[in-house]
């Protein structure tokens, strides 16, 4: 088993990286983000209940996050996980911890994907994914090769999420501070933690990502 978790604040990289991993490692990717728009999508009595936390930007009780990842932990049957946006407390590292702990399995890596905030707000605000398969584009640095069309599958449902607008950006970023990069320090102590900069292009954090894994699963 491989787990690995992506660290850093919104805009950083996370979901991009976690999906190449998918695909070159046959990696099962974790994104609580993505399950809590899921829920909130579909109408869920605890997706209504945090629609509104997300549009604001705060971070939604550590106990809802917790319940999806130990769900999904148990259901889901794969060679290791990626948690992209989780642990994001550190009531929610210790719950990940002992969850893991629980099935016999351990963390590998923590990645961090470190990005100056000029360039996150300049990334969040040109985003915008595909709502069938996921892909994510930008404006100016990644548009999809024919307006409007996703590359990967085709599709015409491209969207730009209702959060990445400047005023949920300053409190995800604030929340992050707050709350998440700590994680940082507790990752750091454990020996765990691993630092890759996150403004290089994709294809290179690709590779420093590659890199770190094959040091770090070789120890
Ligand atoms: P993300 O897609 O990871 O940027 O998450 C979008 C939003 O979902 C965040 O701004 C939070 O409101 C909520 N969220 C996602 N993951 C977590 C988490 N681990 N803990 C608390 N809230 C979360």
């Amino acid at each position: 088993m491989t787990n690995i978790i992506l660290l850093g604040p919104p805009g950083a990289g996370k979901g991009t990286q976690a999906r190449r991993l998918v695909e070159e490692r046959g990696l099962v990717q974790l994104s609580t983000g993505d399950m809590l728009r899921e829920a909130r999508d579909s109408g869920t009595p605890m997706g209504k209940r945090v629609a509104e936390v997300m549009a604001r930007g705060d971070l939604v009780t550590d106990e809802i996050v917790i319940g999806l990842i130990e769900e999904k932990l148990k259901s889901e049957k794969a060679r290791g996980f990626i948690f992209d946006g989780f642990p994001r407390t550190l009531a929610q590292a210790d719950a990940l911890n002992s969850l893991l702990n629980r099935a016999g399995q351990r963390i590998d890596a923590v990645i961090e994907l470190r990005v100056d905030d000029e360039a996150l707000i300049d990334r969040i605000s040109g985003r915008y994914t595909c709502a069938d398969c996921g892909e994510v584009y930008h404006d100016r640095t990644r548009p999809t090769k024919v307006p409007g069309v996703c590359d990967k599958c085709g599709s015409h449902d491209l969207r730009r999420r209702a959060d990445d607008n400047a005023e949920s950006l300053r409190q995800r970023l604030m929340e992050y501070y707050k709350k998440t990069s700590p994680l940082i320090g507790y990752y750091y102590a454990l020996g765990d933690l691993f630092v890759v900069d996150g403004l290089a292009s994709i294809e290179d954090v690709a590779k420093a990502i590659d890199n770190v894994l094959d040091q770090a699963l070789a120890g």
